[in-house]
């Protein structure tokens, strides 16, 4: 019996860069600075030039940065914001919380993300903005997605949460729209020991009314200090965390080598399983990179595969099974089945392989052999 392989193993990350992260976390604590400690500033800055953003600015999860851009550029009640329905729901509920109300579009069939021409289908007159998702670590569509904008008159705001180093263009993702939220949730590419989270622009102003709305409304003085007790706008508890803070500058060292190595075993899987017909590789369109946040296949045997893998000892995931269009939460909004047909034919149909820049060769190879078993005979 072979020994159990997990979709994704933090433990094995952790004993990997163990010294550093303890003695990151002993600094803080010896420091007690838990509050806006000198290593979010660094951890920002050090962000900032990772994305080559003009501005990071730290927060305290994915979702909490995608809220705070797009308040900070206005979005409220009576607008309606554009995404796509085939992506993890904190990008909706973001929309949500703002006032503002969720769009749903649907997704090109070849690369997951958003459809630009779903999009300028979805523009009403109350449209504000879009939000594409760089869904399981490729970017979408941006030149097409900031064309309708500029037409339009539209903010975009980049849900980054799974694409951390990909590009588009040659240009990184949070360069790419007004905004950009990502997510460090501990298995995302750069993730924390919680949860944690950034915005990106490359606007000051945008900068400056996140670092307002994510501590109650504290404007920064002429001096840039932060005003203690003068909350100049309403704004949130959503810092981020001096201590997940500096366990990040650890592991976003690391970062660069992390994604290489995720596009190397992705590459060995696309090598391996590329003979199979009945199975749907990630494609990579050529001005992109993908960062393969996760290994997604597709296959009309879905649940069969996972059976099988599971057997094996496999563990896989499904991202996602139910669109956000059919979830009971966003019942309101009116959707049914059938009006996103090529988001619900992928909830039914991906299947996300183990991948993390831990695993070996061998492991992705003993997956392969499991799904060619299947799909072969
Ligand atoms: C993880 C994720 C988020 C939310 O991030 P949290 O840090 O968990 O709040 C948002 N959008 C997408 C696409 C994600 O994968």
């Amino acid at each position: 019996m072979n020994a159990s392989l997990k979709l994704v193993d933090l433990k094995a990350q952790y004993a990997s860069i163990r010294l550093e992260i303890d003695a990151a976390i002993q600094r803080v604590l010896d420091s007690t600075a838990f509050i806006n400690g000198p290593d979010v500033q660094a951890f920002e800055t050090e962000f900032a030039g990772f994305c080559k953003a003009r501005h990071a600015i730290g927060v305290a999860s994915g979702t909490a940065a995608l809220q705070l851009a797009l308040e900070s550029l206005g979005i409220g009640p009576g607008d309606e914001v554009i995404t796509a329905a085939h992506t993890f729901c904190a990008t909706a509920e973001a929309i949500a919380h703002t006032g503002a109300k969720p769009v749903f579009t649907d997704i090109d069939p070849t690369t997951y993300t958003i459809c630009p021409q779903c999009i300028e289908r979805a523009i009403t007159p109350h449209t504000r903005a879009i939000v594409p998702v760089h869904l399981y670590g490729l970017p979408s569509d941006m030149r097409a997605i900031r064309e309708i904008a500029r037409i339009h008159r539209l903010f975009v705001v980049e849900d980054a949460a799974q694409a951390h180093g990909a590009t588009f263009m040659g240009e990184p993702v949070g360069t790419l729209a007004d905004a950009a939220a990502f997510s460090f949730y501990p298995g995302k590419n750069l993730g924390a020991f919680g949860d944690a989270g950034a915005v990106t622009t490359q606007d000051p102003e945008i900068a400056n009314r996140v670092i307002a709305l994510r501590d109650h409304g504290r404007a920064l003085t002429a001096e840039g200090k932060r005003a203690k007790y003068e909350h100049s706008i309403v704004g949130y508890g959503e810092r981020l965390d001096t201590l997940q803070a500096a366990i990040l500058r650890v592991k976003l060292a690391h970062l660069p080598r992390w994604n290489a190595r995720r596009q190397a075993l992705a590459q060995r899987y696309i090598e391996r399983l590329s003979g199979c017909n009945t199975l749907t590789l990630p494609h990579t369109p050529p001005d992109r990179t993908h960062v393969y946040h996760l290994f997604v296949v597709r296959t009309p045997k879905r649940d069969q595969v996972r059976a099988k893998l599971a057997e094996a000892g496999i563990e896989t995931g499904v991202h996602y099974p139910i669109p956000l269009h059919l979830q009971p939460a966003f019942a309101y909004l009116g959707y049914q089945r059938g009006d996103l047909p090529h988001t619900e034919r992928a909830a039914g149909e991906v299947i996300s392989l183990p991948l993390y820049p831990e695993m070996d060769t061998d492991d992705v190879d003993r997956v392969c052999d499991v799904i060619l078993k299947i799909l072969q005979n």
